[in-house]
């Protein structure tokens, strides 16, 4: 049986290690401090600042929530992060994705003062990563890496695969790999063959926001699967189709209407892998644990001045 990589567990253990931290900074001089900005009302986005929110509230990190509306133009966002620039107990700026058609998001994610970028979407913390130089980094990517650290799974010399090419996730895990001496191959939409390019994959990490996707004949036996696709199916013929041999998992499907899904197929790659992420549970959980992280790292390095005395 293939080793499941527990995402929970981590995120545990990782915000154990924040408290101590947290605590040092009260003591130096005050909470770290994270701004959120939802713009409009998509649910999954609500969902998504609200979890962010209760994670900040357990470590006692200050948080608040700005909530301009749907229609709200770039001028006005812009405006509102560079008053958050400003502010000193505010070490975290944090954007919520997507936003409205009308806003222009490069513009957006641009005004956050580098220092406080928790996302680490800010061309300035992009050209860290690239030549490898400390900085923010994006919280999914930086999961999966401490994810592949804590559980020991050697990266140096090996062939790693990664599926899809996004800012957010593909291309700073693939930078993430690198640097830590993996052979890395980006794969998209356009790749040709994309199966036995994958079947080459002793770490293959799949982000295409595709339903259950990569199936048996694309994974290398005994491969290690990170698995960062969050879909929910809510069709139960597709749900059956997926989950077939699983009963528990549509019973789930049953009492909920709708079951979350990876980009992997969950019955195969348990099958198939030497190790690799549930979904949910798997990388889903160290995206916030990493945030928390980098709100620290933040407010540490904001407030390095107050150190001395403590
Ligand atoms: P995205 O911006 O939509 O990018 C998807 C990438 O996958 C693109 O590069 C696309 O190729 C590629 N792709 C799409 N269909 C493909 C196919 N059939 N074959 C090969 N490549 C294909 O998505 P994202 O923001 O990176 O997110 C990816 C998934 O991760 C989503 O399910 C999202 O919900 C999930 N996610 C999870 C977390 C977490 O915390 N666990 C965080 C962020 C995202 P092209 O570039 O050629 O179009």
């Amino acid at each position: 049986m293939a080793q499941i990589l527990d995402g929970n567990r981590l995120r545990d253990q990782i915000q154990a290690e924040c408290r101590p931290r947290v605590e040092r900074l009260l003591r130096a001089a005050r909470a770290p401090g994270l701004a959120v900005l939802l713009v409009g009302d998509n649910p999954a986005s609500r969902i998504y600042v609200r979890n962010k929110i209760k994670a900040c509230q357990d470590l006692g990190i200050y948080s608040e929530t700005h909530t301009p509306p749907e229609s709200a133009a770039t001028e006005e966002l812009v405006e509102r992060i560079e008053e958050l620039n400003r502010r000193p107990e505010i070490d975290g700026i944090l954007v919520q994705l997507p936003l409205p058609p009308q806003v222009d998001a490069r513009r957006v994610l641009e005004a956050v003062d580098p220092d406080k970028d928790v996302d680490g979407f800010h061309p300035l913390n992009l050209g860290r990563l690239v030549s490898g130089r400390p900085g923010l980094r994006p919280c999914t990517p930086a999961g999966i890496l401490e994810l592949l650290r804590r559980y020991q799974i050697p990266i140096a010399g090996r062939n790693a695969v990664v599926v899809g090419r996004s800012d957010i996730v593909g291309k700073p895990v693939a930078l993430l790999l690198m640097h830590e001496h993996a052979t890395v191959t980006i794969c998209h939409s356009r790749t040709s063959n994309l199966e036995a390019v994958c079947r080459q994959a002793d770490l293959l990490v799949a982000a295409m926001g595709r339903r259950a996707m990569l199936t048996a004949e694309y994974i290398k036996p005994g491969a290690t699967v990170i698995d960062v696709g969050i879909n929910r199916i809510t069709d139960r013929q597709e749900a059956a189709a997926v989950f077939g041999g699983d009963p528990e998992k549509l019973a789930e499907f049953d009492r909920k209407g709708s079951l979350l899904v990876g980009d992997v197929h969950p019955g195969d790659v348990a099958r198939c892998a030497g190790a690799y992420t549930p979904v949910p549970g798997g990388v889903g959980p160290l995206t916030i644990a990493m945030l928390m992280v980098n709100t620290i790292q933040a407010a540490e390095q904001r407030l390095k001045a107050c150190f001395a005395s403590v």
